[in-house]
């Protein structure tokens, strides 16, 4: 399996102001393909077979480096691991306790409005929203 370009991913790189090289087109196609949350080992796991001279450390300051420039959130949810969503959309997220995968949850909240505005003086440009429980897959296992 070779590695094809996605013009997404490289236009969203070209947005943020990131160099867009084929490492971390790469990074960003999985990101934007994988909509499961992956850790930086499920985004080198999936990545390492097409591109053999991928490092770890690479993924996760490519991801890291994502996150800095806003093309891609860094999920601090889970305490053992930290996980990247290349929707950066604002969203809610949902961390199953019993099978550890984080789903995206459209609840009503006034998320949105607040990107942008300040709050006692502070400029806001990011919230964390997280749910925890038991998943439905689970419960109905
Ligand atoms: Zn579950
Ligand atoms: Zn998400």
């Amino acid at each position: 399996m070779g590695f094809k370009h996605s013009d997404e991913a490289v236009e969203r790189l070209k947005s943020k102001s990131i160099k867009p090289s084929m490492q971390r087109v790469a990074i960003m196609d999985y990101l934007i393909l994988n909509r499961t949350h992956p850790s930086v080992d499920d985004v080198y796991k999936g990545l390492s077979a097409s591109i053999p001279t991928l490092s770890r450390t690479t993924v996760y300051n490519t991801l890291k480096l994502f996150s800095d420039k806003g093309a891609a959130l860094m999920l601090t949810i889970d305490e053992s691991r930290v996980n990247f969503d290349g929707d950066t959309s604002p969203h809610t997220h949902f961390l199953c306790k019993n099978c550890g995968k984080i789903y995206d949850l459209q609840v009503p909240s006034p998320v949105k409005e607040v990107i942008g505005m300040s709050l006692a003086g502070h400029q806001i440009s990011e919230i964390h929203y997280y749910y925890k429980g038991v998943c439905k897959a689970c419960l109905e296992g």
